[in-house]
């Protein structure tokens, strides 16, 4: 019998209407002679109600019982769907990580899924039972505890247990009908992609386009589970296909550029005059490092005197107050003049795997960015893309110009 997983992320679930739509989705899959398995997010704004609370209990809370609360979020909408499923004649039981159980490791709030038990969703699927699984859970099996899977990790739940039980597809069910181009709720000419190549999604993510978890893109590509992302918002009894996360073989009209991206969590510290000498890189950023600190950008400004030089680099916005202070302890160390940073910028990517195949893609965007008179304050490439960090006034408008610049608007 075909196999089949659908994921419904927290706007898809917001309430008890949107969870009986959801319900309606399921029936069809179901009367097409499908195993169903479902993973649910939590309500939308549930998830940051209970990191909220967390944090105003503790400045310094224990991350295992931050994991204890906020995947309760889950277990609610679990429940839930089973009810309603229920009451519309299917059979249905909710499983929480631990129940099956999804063994993870012990990063409490950004634990990677290591194995997934199938045994007790295959006897319910015998029992022809629909599987409605707490996304965002595991367990760590040494200690016992609830463990979850940083945020968006529904969608690597959903995309593992694809894996686990050998499903035939793993539909991601949202609020956007697919892939745009760019965000569709920052520029309105984003055009939807029917087919983007898993290492594009994986870079879109990345760099921002939280449509799906990073590591949701990189469980899909691994173990080449067939991943659609669709909308939970069509017509149950006339759904769309929405777009397929696919092999770079399986994509036939290959732009040069596929989408833009852009992420707001990103800081930049700027250290000025310090000593142009061997050893100063390290003494930067290897305490950066042994903090864990992960450092992206980096520009060196070549010096006039050879004395000194200027350093900027970008660290995630969560560890900017960390490193600038890390950064003022070493000083003696590194031996810089003055440190300067910024949080109000934004990094706006562009990616497509055509970019390996054709020069100067990035250089037409420095161009368009500094027409519309944007400074660009740092700027990284690889094979597939290219990313600049700009002042965050102006996202919208850098997004819009790259968007129209690479051909991807709509008609
Ligand atoms: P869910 O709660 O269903 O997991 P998310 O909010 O995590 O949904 O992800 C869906 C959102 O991702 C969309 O509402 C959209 O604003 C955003 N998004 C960002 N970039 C893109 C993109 N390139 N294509 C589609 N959606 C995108
Ligand atoms: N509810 C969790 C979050 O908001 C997980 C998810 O939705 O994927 O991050
Ligand atoms: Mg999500």
């Amino acid at each position: 019998m075909a196999r089949l997983v659908m994921k419904f992320g927290g706007t898809s679930v917001a309430n008890i209407e949107r969870i009986k739509n959801v319900a309606r989705h399921v029936q069809r899959e179901v009367e097409a002679g499908q195993d169903v398995a479902v993973v649910v997010s939590a309500m939308s704004g549930k998830t940051n109600e209970l990191v909220a609370w967390c944090k105003e209990g503790a400045a310094l809370y224990d991350a295992r019982e931050y994991d204890a609360v906020v995947a309760s979020g889950e277990q609610v909408t679990s429940g839930l769907l089973a009810i309603v499923l229920q009451d519309m004649g299917i059979k249905a039981r909710s499983w929480q990580g631990w129940q099956i159980p999804i063994r993870t490791s012990d990063a409490h709030g950004s634990a990677r899924i290591e194995a997934i038990d199938p045994a007790a969703l295959n006897e319910g699927f015998a029992r022809g039972e629909v599987a409605v699984i707490a996304g965002f859970q595991g367990v760590h099996a040494a200690t016992g505890r609830l463990t979850t899977l940083g945020r968006g990790g529904s969608d690597t739940s959903a995309v593992a247990i694809a894996a686990a039980i050998g499903a035939d597809r793993c539909d991601i069910y949202t609020d956007v009908d697919g892939v745009y181009t760019t965000d569709p709720r920052i520029v309105p000419k984003a055009r939807r992609l029917d087919r983007v190549a898993f290492e594009e999604m994986l870079e879109m993510a990345s760099l921002g386009a939280k449509v799906l978890q990073v590591r949701s893109v990189e469980v899909a590509m691994v173990h080449k589970v067939k991943t659609f992302v669709r909308s939970s918002f069509d017509d149950p009894a006339d759904p769309k296909p929405g777009t397929l996360i696919c092999d770079e073989e399986d994509i036939v009209e290959q732009q040069v550029v596929t989408g833009i991206a852009y992420s707001k969590d990103e800081a930049q510290i700027t250290l000025r005059d310090v000593a142009d000498k061997p050893g100063v890189a390290a003494a930067i950023f290897v305490p950066l490092a042994e903090s864990n600190i992960n450092v992206d950008m980096i520009i060196q400004v070549v010096s006039d005197d050879a004395k000194t030089t200027d350093l900027t680099f970008t660290v995630p916005t969560a560890d900017y107050e960390r490193a600038r202070k890390i950064l003022e302890n070493a000083k003696a160390d590194i031996g810089y003049e003055g440190i300067h940073g910024a949080t109000d910028v934004v990094k706006v990517s562009a990616i497509g795997i055509g970019m390996r195949s054709h020069a100067g893609v990035a250089a037409r965007a420095f161009k368009a960015l500094s027409d519309k008179g944007i400074n660009i304050r740092a700027i990284t490439t690889s094979e597939i893309k290219f990313s600049v960090l700009i002042g965050a006034e102006y996202t919208e408008l850098a997004v819009r110009t790259l968007h129209t610049l690479y051909g991807l608007d709509k008609a």
